[in-house]
């Protein structure tokens, strides 16, 4: 009961901009969120306002790192830090030196900032305005001073008139007390403790509001003797670094340091480094095996080799499995409980965002204001489809469990009260505020079956010859000369040139409610398709719209909620074995499931009194595509 009270608030509370995954946490067990990419669209429903991935970004001074040769090899070094410092002149607009600070209970940050003052002597300063979930930022930074006779005068919230002598350089500094305690749960809200720290650059970088668009800056770390290892977007070691990016590449970074275990490997030379703080069930020795396999086996794979180095975090956060792409690599928060499957998924996945869409964003476009939502099927669906392929393609993973994978997808669709929902209808979902995590998870299921799909046919197409790997290696190619974007059209001639109709197929699945169907050949000639039979789910009311309202809705006279008692507009208050389109995956098993056999649950309140109905949700026995090894 507990935790179908979670859900339900948790759906209600969308209204609100209270975050689900702020609510999910309370709830039983460890779930898979997916990517910041896409928690935040789905549940906060900011996705207007939120820009999930950057452009690429180009480190514009580099020190090569100079380790030693045993560093090669991947080696683990506890709270130790390789550093490579080689002093650079300060030529980025503005400077930031970052020095962790012990507190009593936790790490700050102090930010010393210094850049060219502007002729006009007054400069707008904004404090760091999170993208990740935590409101006003600015309430956490503390002590901002200016030094050298300028003057600082704050307009609103975070945001400030620097007064200066012209054409001066002026510096400021500030200091960053995030108290997760005290903040309360967010599922990508800083990640500090005693004796570890790690920011997203939204969460501390401040800036110049006269710079727009692609700027230019040095990152300097500052850490003292014994205060643990230290990792960025930025660099391999405290630098000075210094990067021209764009304000998301910005925003998409990360810093983190103190009591992560780090590894550094290579992958064709260039410097891979892993970060990874808690205290995990899986080994740490496993893990930076599987980071090395993944992310060099996937360059391979994707024959991108150019990147001049790349970071991997990960730390330990309760009851999450979820990360997002960053400048030059990726950051995962997990449970302590993760288990090594999941593990490989979750890396699998987030190394694919690098591409997809970090490097290649699918864009449409004659809508240049539309949503996201309209080519999130590609870029979590995808992404999905590949991590899998990949993880299978490497051995990490069995094709036993690509079809089991498969199988839930379709099972799931099947039962999905949103399965033939068009992309026009969820881009008005999230502009009308009603987008929530079942219309979110639709684009995972209705994606990774295409991927499955347009993998086959180009197989079958090339007599083996190509994979999906094939044209989406040109899809890359082509968007990282064109600012890291690719049209529909081009894309869908580049898929042509492989014998696929993808055009036709968003057009008739994503658009003319065609369900999408699977080949029977689709796993290869060692499955089979065939089908389970299983009851549908008929409970004789609107879940999906029940949930979002609070309240009863689409009751139908004589279903069984009606006979069971249940009124129209009935206030809800709990709901129990009511959502059989949620995967295991995602949710505890306990939500997750549908058990046909159960009752499902509505408890309501009215005139001050909790009533409870319950009856039967089962409905006609149907059939329901499963693949099957053909051996069976
Ligand atoms: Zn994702």
């Amino acid at each position: 009961m507990g935790q179908w009270q979670g859900l339900v608030k948790s759906q209600r509370s969308l209204r609100g901009h209270l975050a689900e995954v702020s609510i999910q946490f309370k709830l039983g067990t460890p779930r898979r969120l997916g990517c910041i990419a896409t928690n935040l669209a789905a549940e906060t429903r900011v996705i207007p306002r939120v820009h999930f991935w950057g452009r690429s970004a180009e480190t514009v001074s580099r020190r090569p790192p100079t380790l030693p040769r045993a560093m090669n090899n991947l080696l683990l070094i506890a709270g130790f830090f390789l550093s490579a410092v080689v002093a650079v002149p300060a030529t980025g607009q503005v400077r930031y030196t970052v020095e962790p600070v012990q507190t009593n209970s936790l790490i700050h940050l102090r930010v010393e900032m210094a850049f060219s003052a502007e002729a006009n002597s007054e400069t707008r300063l904004a404090l760091p305005e999170d993208r990740f979930g935590v409101g006003e930022m600015h309430r956490w930074i503390r002590n901002l001073e200016a030094e050298g006779g300028a003057d600082l005068t704050r307009i609103e919230g975070g945001r400030y008139r620097v007064r200066h002598r012209p054409n001066n350089e002026v510096r400021l500094s500030y200091e960053i007390a995030y108290d997760p305690g005290e903040a309360g749960f967010l599922a990508f809200g800083p990640s500090v403790g005693p004796d570890h720290f790690h920011f997203f650059g939204s969460q501390w970088m401040a800036r110049l509001e006269s710079q727009q668009g692609r700027r230019e800056v040095e990152v300097q770390f500052r850490m003292k003797d014994g205060s643990g290892a230290l990792g960025s977007s930025f660099g391999i070691g405290p630098g000075p670094h210094l990067v021209r990016a764009s304000d998301y590449d910005f925003d998409y970074s990360v810093i983190a340091g103190g009591r992560y275990r780090t590894a550094q490997g290579r992958c064709h030379g260039r410097p891979v480094e892993t970060m990874i703080q808690g205290d995990f069930e899986i080994p740490d020795s496993t893990v930076f095996s599987l980071v090395r396999k993944i992310v060099c086996g996937q360059r391979e794979l994707f024959e991108d080799f150019d990147r001049p180095f790349f970071t991997v975090f990960v730390t330990e956060r309760d009851r999450l499995q979820a990360g997002a792409p960053v400048l030059h690599g990726f950051t995962a928060f997990m449970d302590a409980a993760t288990d090594e499957a999941e593990l490989r998924r979750l890396l699998a996945h987030e190394m694919i965002h690098t591409w997809f869409p970090r490097t290649a964003r699918l864009v449409e476009p004659e809508r240049p204001d539309a949503p996201e939502t309209r080519t999130r099927w590609f870029h979590e669906g995808f992404t999905e489809y590949l991590s899998r392929m990949t993880l299978v393609g490497q051995g990490l993973e069995t094709r036993a469990w690509m079809a089991e994978r498969t199988n839930e997808d379709l099972e799931r669709l099947a039962y999905h009260p949103h399965a033939t929902a068009t992309l026009d209808e969820l881009e008005e979902a999230v502009r009308e505020g009603r987008y929530t995590n079942s219309h979110h998870r639709l684009h995972y299921r209705r994606g990774a079956l295409l991927g499955l799909c347009w993998d086959q046919q180009i197989r079958d197409w090339s007599g083996g010859k190509h994979t999906l790997l094939d044209p989406l290696r040109e899809v890359v190619r082509e968007a990282r000369a064109s600012g890291g974007v690719i049209g529909l059209d081009r894309f869908g001639q580049i898929l042509s040139q492989y014998g696929v109709d993808a055009l036709g197929d968003v057009r008739r699945h994503l658009e003319e409610r065609v369900p999408i169907t699977v080949d029977a050949e689709a796993l290869g000639a060692d499955y089979h398709l065939g089908s389970r039979r299983l009851p549908s789910f008929e409970p004789g009311f609107d879940v999906a719209a029940t949930l979002w309202n609070g309240a009863v809705t689409g009751l139908q006279e004589n279903g069984p909620a009606a006979r069971a008692g249940l009124r129209e507009g009935m206030k809800i208050v709990n709901l129990e074995n009511a959502t059989p389109w949620i995967g295991t995956d995602i949710v505890s098993p306990r939500i997750g499931r549908w058990d046909p056999d159960e009752v499902t649950v509505v408890v309501v309140e009215a005139d001050g009194r909790r009533h409870r109905f319950a009856f039967s949700a089962r409905g006609p026995v149907r059939e329901i595509p499963m693949f099957r090894p053909s051996s069976e």
